[in-house]
């Protein structure tokens, strides 16, 4: 196994029409050995790009790309020692299971000996012996994406590199595949590189998390780090759901005015807030810290807010309320027994200790 690095790297596409397109703008991160990192950002961020380069299959404009302990820039892919799995992950429609997870060491001349032990592991792994002999179109949509990460494991590669593989799955499958994927990196002990558009399966399955927005890196943290402490607000507005709100607010001493009310705030969130005073500020908080006065646990009830329900949403084990506060609406997350109607004036909580306060626009 290995680790793997950028140090400033970037690529550019040219295109006759447009010019240069810059598709990863100058990345530097390191992904330590074993380690589970997911890229994650909305569609053509630079997602893609930046696997295609770690697997050769993409050559960067500029900057160094290291492999274990060595600049692998003019290494061709097939001496990478990498695996990568695709979305459209397409097998061989005519072979059994146990030839498309060989079929790649045959093309490597190995040894028919090891082929059918690395099979034999990779299906033991993947929990597919009894079906080796089937051809795919017998298998599940889960199992056939089994196999395609089976077809990676034989490789017994330094590197995994998975590119959106859950994404032709429904969404329970997609679940499912999800808690696999992440005892398989627990049992093969393997770096991987794990690219989605999703933040849930980013938070859930990666150790490290990388932000990507037009080819720009925002952040990287672990999941934990990246709710509690984002660094932007494209990044507050990414993880988590319902995104988080953004409500226009001013710094006045110890008080945040929003819409005429007037909030004094905890001296730990004051203490961030220095560079804002007497300016105005964007202020951030989740839905899930905004509660009906009703059903408030543990919040100090002294951030309350007048606002007239909108929207009320029943997901079952939580509502959604919706309330407008000067151009913005507000969602938030409360408790199924809070009491709300659509036109309601309510009172809501505002756990201001969750605040996360950021420049405007
Ligand atoms: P993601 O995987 O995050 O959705 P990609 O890495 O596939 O994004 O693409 C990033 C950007 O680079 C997109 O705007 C895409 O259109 C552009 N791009 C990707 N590949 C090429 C290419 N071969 N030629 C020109 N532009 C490309
Ligand atoms: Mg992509």
């Amino acid at each position: 196994m290995a680790r793997v690095e950028f140090r400033q790297v970037r690529k550019e596409f040219k295109d006759d029409h447009k010019g240069t397109f810059t598709a990863v703008a100058g990345s530097d991160f390191v992904i330590e050995d074993k380690e589970f990192v997911v890229f994650v950002g909305p569609s053509g961020c630079g997602k893609t790009t930046s696997l295609r380069m770690i697997a050769g299959l993409e050559k960067q404009t500029s900057g160094d790309i290291v492999i274990g302990n060595r600049i692998v820039n003019d290494l061709h892919p097939k001496d990478r020692d990498i695996a990568m799995v695709f979305q459209d992950y397409a097998l061989y429609p005519h072979m059994t299971i146990r030839e498309n997870l060989s079929f790649g060491l045959k093309n490597l001349k190995k040894p028919k000996a090891y082929i059918d032990e690395q099979v034999q592991n990779a299906a033991s792994i993947l929990g597919l012996e009894a079906m080796l002999e089937r051809k795919p179109r017998e298998l599940s949509g889960g199992q056939r994406q089994r196999v395609a990460v089976g077809r990676a494991i034989v490789r017994d590669p330094q590197v995994f590199l998975f590119d959106e593989p859950l994404s032709n799955l429904d969404a329970k499958l997609r679940v499912q595949m999800r808690v696999e994927l992440g005892e398989l990196h627990k049992r093969l002990g393997a770096t991987i590189v794990y690219v989605t558009h999703d933040q849930v399966e980013a938070m859930t399955l990666g150790e490290r998390i990388v932000v990507m927005n037009h080819g720009d890196i925002q952040q990287v943290a672990s999941p934990k780090e990246l709710y509690a402490s984002p660094r932007n607000m494209f990044v507050a507005g990414f993880i988590g759901s319902p995104a988080m709100n953004f409500i226009d607010a001013h710094i006045e001493g110890t008080q945040v005015k929003v819409e005429g009310t007037s909030f004094t705030l905890p001296a730990d969130v004051l203490e961030r807030l220095n560079s804002y005073q007497g300016k105005r500020v964007i202020l951030g908080l989740r839905p899930e810290h905004i509660f009906g006065d009703d059903v408030a646990p543990n919040v100090p009830q002294d951030h309350m807010l007048q606002a007239r329900v909108q929207v009320v949403e029943h997901l079952g084990s939580e509502n959604l309320l919706y309330f407008r506060l000067g151009s913005r609406t507000v969602t938030a997350k409360v408790h199924p027994e809070t009491h709300a109607y659509v036109g309601m004036d309510k009172t809501f909580v505002l756990d201001m200790r969750k605040a996360h306060f950021f420049d405007p626009e």
